[in-house]
């Protein structure tokens, strides 16, 4: 019989969870997942999962050797570059297959008027400079370089309730959990008068409806481009993920 092979996948989006899910009907394959633990309640996969970090690329790599994984698929966010660098050293280190499955990114349509900067600081100085009511949609740990700006009212999107105040001067918080869609986007925008949408560019259909919003309403939308990540073989999509690794379970 052949022997038993176990896959770690580092999760913390959708993709993951649907990851760990198909692959766990493969034959020969058992999975274990990880998350950050950045999230009180997050979506659980199917089968083993563990939480909290490795302790860098060493750990990892002592992680991998030590619970017998045998490949290694990053399904993290694509602006989560520390783990997936550390993944890439981690699995260079300990001579193992990794894959990453990241979504697309995001692209303009030819009448979209987006603003691209390279970091969420920059995001900050450019929403001043395109609006007054401003949507924002980069996640609870990087709302830093929107605090103390009285010239801007926020509305911040976040996932889960914060438990400490998050030290924005005028505005307000609204928690929800994609998918979202856009007739419901277009109504909340439209509600708090927004004239200025910020991203980051996650890709996905999930949470893509803002992106329709903004062009239905004709808002400039400033959105934050991906960070740099090691060169590691890549694929967009779960089937091809799949299939991945399909070919090393023979
Ligand atoms: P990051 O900056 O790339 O990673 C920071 C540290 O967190 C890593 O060095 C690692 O700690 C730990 N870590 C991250 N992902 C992990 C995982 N899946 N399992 C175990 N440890 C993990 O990560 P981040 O941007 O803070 O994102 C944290 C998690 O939230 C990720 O799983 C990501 O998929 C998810 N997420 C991120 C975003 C985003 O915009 N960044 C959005 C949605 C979801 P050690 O060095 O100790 O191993």
């Amino acid at each position: 019989m052949a022997e038993l092979r176990r896959l770690l996948v580092l999760g913390g989006t959708g993709e993951a969870i649907d990851l760990a899910a198909r692959a766990a009907e493969l034959p020969g394959l058992s999975i274990v997942s990880s998350l950050a633990g950045r999230t009180r309640n997050p979506r659980m996969p199917e089968g083993d999962f563990r939480v909290g970090g490795f302790g860098g690329a060493d750990g990892l790599a002592n992680y991998l050797r030590d619970e017998g994984i045998d490949l290694v698929i990053d399904a993290t966010h694509p602006f989560a570059a520390q783990i997936t660098a550390n993944a890439a050293a981690a699995c260079d280190c300990a001579a193992r297959p990794i894959l990453a499955l990241r979504r697309p990114q995001w692209r303009p349509e030819p009448n979209d008027h987006w603003i691209e900067v390279d970091t969420v600081v920059e995001s900050a100085a450019a929403a001043g400079e395109h609006g007054h009511r401003v949507f924002v949609t980069v996640g609870r740990t990087e709302l830093g370089p929107f605090r103390d700006r009285p010239d801007l009212w926020l509305l911040v999107r976040l996932m889960e309730a914060a438990l400490e105040p998050l030290g924005i001067a005028d505005g307000l918080t609204v928690v929800a959990r994609g998918p979202f869609d856009a007739d419901n986007e277009i109504r909340l925008m439209t509600e708090h008068r927004i004239d200025c949408v910020v991203t980051k560019n996650s890709g996905g259909d999930a949470t893509y409806a803002k992106i329709t919003a903004a062009r239905a309403l004709g808002l400039p939308v400033i959105t934050v481009r991906r960070p740099a990540i090691p060169q590691i073989d890549a694929v967009e999509t779960i089937d091809a993920a799949i299939d991945w690794l399909k070919a090393r379970l023979v």
